[in-house]
């Protein structure tokens, strides 16, 4: 399975991929070379829209053709075989960490009162504790992909 660094122009790309469940590195701010160091010590493919990065020796470099999400995704998509189903949602799209399954009475205080009355799971993130529940941004992005991959 792929795991990714995505270059600071590319943080739309990175949300979607950990939505999608693929682990994806993303600094608003980095070095070039931070990149290319990262990529090599944690064989992470980078994601970039700047060419020259190549010339950093990075363990694998994807050259994203587009500005626009979509597109961004679909190239993503078909070059490397993503699977959309599987693994989504498994990952939290704020700091790239998986999520785990939590009981329904341990959110009670944690969400609004609407929130917790209308759904029956909830999934928290281990390192920054965000949770995450089936809302109308869950089947929204579900839409999404499944609209890219047809
Ligand atoms: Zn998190």
């Amino acid at each position: 399975m792929p795991k990714f660094i995505a270059d600071s122009m590319l943080g739309k790309l990175s949300k979607w991929l950990r939505i999608i469940g693929y682990d994806t590195l993303y600094f608003r701010k980095i070095e070039p070379k931070s990149i290319a160091k990262i990529s090599n010590s944690e064989k992470r493919i980078i994601l970039t829209r700047n060419s020259h990065l190549s010339e950093l020796q990075p363990y694998k470099l994807v050259y994203i053709n587009s500005t626009n999400i979509d597109e961004q995704l679909k190239q993503i998509i078909s070059e490397f075989k993503i699977d959309t189903k599987s693994r989504l949602f498994s990952i939290c799209t704020l700091c790239n960490t998986k999520v785990k399954k939590i009981k329904k009475e341990e959110v009670k205080d944690k969400v609004p009162s609407y929130i917790f009355k209308n759904n029956s799971s909830f999934y928290i993130c281990q390192k920054c504790q965000k949770i995450y529940w089936q809302g109308s941004h869950y089947h929204n992005s579900i839409r999404k992909i499944n609209e890219l991959v047809i």
